[in-house]
């Protein structure tokens, strides 16, 4: 039987959920961290995380990055994320890691993805900073060996969005073995004929750049990407000397040669379709 007095009290819920302050209230809005400008999430994600008044290149997530670059926006992942492991037992790291696991939605901070850009099969990895800064840990250093390792054995070109800093301190000196450990798998990917595209995006320091981030046969880098390895503050107090305007971007160091070019994040699926396509011998 159907209960009039039920079905008008309901009717009444929906109509004062409809009128309630919270559906009433805006969107949060996105601030750009450079002019200022509120932005609506949707045009926010839409642009990639750019700022469409100024240009600047904010956060974005690896997986983001990922949907970005591959062709429909379909990639899988070979082998997951490893959440850290804390050899040393350094006070309060599985309390850090747990927390920021929480806060990120990741296990750690390096991932990798395999699909087709612009039709060519590729591997392609990314350090995620919203994990612990993106620092390097034996997960991640563990993430960019893989990737080159399986690149190597099947014969696929890798791409590495990179990112992050220095070593995980809290994983001492199993941290900064990652850098040789993932130096020596690209060595042995190039040794092989493999192609690298390294993609540097802000900020890219530390060990990142004292390893696998330099040593790619195409270093690109995002608009504004801070790119160097010791601090400016730290290098100025060492040198006794004023460093010049801009240094350590992406911009400065194409000025310098250590980056290939330029690309805005719009234009890096194309650009990467285009640089492995080349590589694979394809028309384009
Ligand atoms: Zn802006």
């Amino acid at each position: 039987m159907p209960n009039p007095f039920l079905e008008r009290k309901l009717k009444l819920d929906i109509l004062k959920s409809l009128r309630s302050p919270a559906k009433r209230e805006p969107r949060r809005t996105v601030t750009c961290s450079g002019c200022k400008t509120e932005l609506e999430p949707d045009v926010f994600a839409l642009a990639l995380n750019v700022c469409p008044s100024c240009g600047l290149h904010m956060y974005i997530s690896a997986a983001a990055r990922f949907t970005n670059i591959f062709d429909g926006g379909e990639y899988s992942e070979p082998f997951p994320c490893a959440a850290p492991r804390d050899v040393l037992a350094f006070p309060g790291y599985a309390e850090k890691a747990a927390e920021q696991s929480a806060k990120s939605g990741l296990s750690d901070a390096g991932l990798a993805a395999e699909g087709k850009i612009g039709g060519t099969y590729a591997i392609a990895a990314a350090i995620d900073i919203s994990f612990m800064m993106g620092s390097m840990g034996t997960s991640a250093g563990g993430t960019v060996t893989r990737a080159a390792e399986s690149a190597a054995s099947r014969g696929l070109p890798l791409v590495i969005f990179c990112a992050g800093g220095g070593a995980r301190m809290q994983e001492g000196v199993f941290s900064l073995m990652q850098m040789i450990k993932t130096s020596a798998a690209i060595r042995r990917f190039s040794g092989g004929g493999g192609f690298y595209v390294s993609v540097i995006t802000n900020p890219t320091t530390g060990g990142i750049t004292a390893s696998f981030a330099s040593l790619a046969d195409i270093t690109l880098a995002e608009p504004g990407a801070l790119f160097g390895f010791a601090g400016p503050r730290v290098i100025e107090q060492t040198i006794g000397e004023k460093l010049p305007q801009g240094f350590q971007s992406g911009e400065f160091q194409l000025d310098h040669g250590f980056v290939d070019a330029i690309v805005p994040r719009a234009e890096m699926r194309g650009t990467l379709a285009r640089l492995l396509a080349l590589h694979a011998g394809a028309r384009i």
